[in-house]
């Protein structure tokens, strides 16, 4: 009962102090119910005032980035850079750049990311942050003069003991490049501050792939339990960008056909299969829309946004086993969350993060059988092969790409088993919400009590 409204009373100080931010809201109430078991387990977490400290970011950036476009006119957006926890480790978590970045997102994304990195069993905090800078239309110089004046403010804030930022949405290989190189003439450092690095100049071979080829290795171990696997398995997968691209990529190598990927603008379905090389050279070479792939490959269907059920997104609505949502917040609605269980999908394995509405996971959670894969569990496969990066610079290596592979796989089953093992331990086996929330959390608390008031 004190758990409930100690729960309560800071859900309403979060209200109260960050209006406006509905998706920190999100997360936060989500996190916070799901630690209800162990708060009535264990008084130490009530009585050191861990949840009120561990809603409050350390500490929260934000800047004006001024950047000259190709007309030799100054540009102006916002940049970010939440440390909301550095207790297990120094600061860790990507950076965004897209149109909707603001602080209530840079908050939410930097707040999932503190359990995260804990269930990696990493020493890694947790951070985010970004920019509204929206990099579509963009030339590739000015992509490389926005990077430069955003790492003019940003490089104040980091360091490789401190904070070590690495890509997300709209940050990939060609604007870490233009980062690294500011943070490097700016300080005169070659250090591994940033992860997501080129190959030829302290990457890890594997990183690129490895949020996507996680997210299928989670789905795996999950299934496993329940005596099921991936082959043969239809799976629909949204977005087709960095982790969707190399979620269908692993699905393949699996034996599963994915039958769909989305953009902003649409979504491809193909029932016998996403081609992959074709999807890899329009996102990853032309960075073009999905309208592209439809005129390449004429077996497809594209549906276009105009098109979707009202409520919800085109590619939950195909016939499917499981759904892997791999683009980005709040892509799966209620609407979307019944259609797939009517379709007799199994699974559904979040790749991006926090992509299911509160109200559809309260759907899947209470009213159907769904096996539910939380992001911050099944999509931790990135930020885990960061570190792995972060630990190759240390020693001045470079593992093989199946060397860094077989690592992730490792990493991957274990972050399974804390969530499941954790699950079974509060008597609610196969929720993984409450197992990864609860394991993730326990491990940053603990410490934090340990570390004193700080
Ligand atoms: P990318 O920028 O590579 O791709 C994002 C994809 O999602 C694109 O297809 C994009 O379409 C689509 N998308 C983005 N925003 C929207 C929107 N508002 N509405 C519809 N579609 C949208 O990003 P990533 O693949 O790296 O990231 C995808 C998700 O995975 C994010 O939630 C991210 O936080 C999460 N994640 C990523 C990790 C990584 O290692 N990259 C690690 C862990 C989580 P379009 O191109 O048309 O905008």
């Amino acid at each position: 009962m004190q758990s409930t409204i100690e729960i309560e009373n800071i859900l309403d100080y979060i209200k109260e102090s960050s209006p406006g931010q509905d998706e920190f809201y999100q997360a936060t109430q989500e996190v916070l119910y799901s630690l209800k078991p162990l708060l009535d387990r264990d008084s130490r977490y009530i009585e050191h005032n861990i949840l009120e400290r561990i809603v409050v970011p350390e500490r929260s950036m934000i800047f004006r980035v001024n950047w000259v476009d190709d007309a030799g006119k100054v540009q102006t957006n916002v940049g970010y850079r939440v440390q909301f926890s550095s207790t297990i480790g120094p600061y860790k978590g990507g950076l965004r750049f897209h149109p909707s970045v603001n602080l209530g997102i840079m908050k939410f994304l930097a707040f999932e990311q503190i359990f995260k990195n804990s269930l990696t069993g990493l020493p890694i905090g947790g951070a985010k942050g970004g920019s509204n800078f929206d990099p579509k239309g963009k030339s590739d110089n000015e992509i490389m003069r926005f990077c430069q004046s955003f790492m003019s403010e940003l490089y104040k804030h980091i360091g490789k003991h401190r904070d070590i930022p690495a890509g997300d949405i709209g940050v990939g290989a060609r604007e870490i490049g233009y980062l690294f190189g500011q943070y490097k003439k700016l300080t005169g450092e070659f250090d591994g501050v940033l992860t997501g690095k080129g190959l030829n100049w302290g990457g890890s071979k594997a990183r690129k792939e490895a949020t996507g080829y996680g997210s299928v290795y989670f789905a795996e171990n999950f299934l496993k339990v329940y005596g099921k696997n991936l082959k043969g398995k239809r799976c629909a997968v949204s977005g087709s960008g960095n982790v969707a691209i190399y979620t269908i990529e692993k699905l393949y190598e699996m034996g599963a056909i994915p039958i769909s990927c989305s953009d902003s603008r649409g979504t491809i379905y193909q029932k016998d299969g996403i081609d992959l090389q074709a999807l890899k050279s329009i996102k990853e070479i032309h960075h073009a829309s999905l309208e592209e792939y439809a005129t390449v490959d004429c077996k497809c269907n594209y549906i276009p946004v105009s098109q979707y059920p009202k409520g919800g997104h085109a590619v939950w609505h195909l016939p499917c086993d499981i759904a892997f949502p791999s683009a980005t917040q709040n892509e799966l609605t209620l609407i979307d969350a019944k259609k797939l269980e009517e379709n007799g999908c199994i699974l559904i394995n979040e790749g991006a993060n926090m992509p299911t509405t509160a109200e559809a996971l309260k759907y899947i959670r209470k009213e159907t059988n769904l096996l539910f894969s939380p992001g911050k569990a099944a999509n931790a496969g990135g930020v885990a092969t960061s570190q792995l990066e972060m630990s190759q610079n240390a020693s001045m290596s470079q593992w093989s790409f199946q060397e860094v592979d077989i690592k992730l796989r490792t990493i991957m089953q274990h972050i399974f088993k804390i969530a499941y093992e954790t699950s079974v331990e509060f008597d609610c086996e196969g929720d993984l919400v409450k197992g990864a929330n609860i394991a993730g959390f326990r491990k940053v608390a603990d410490s934090m009590i340990e570390q004193g008031s700080v």
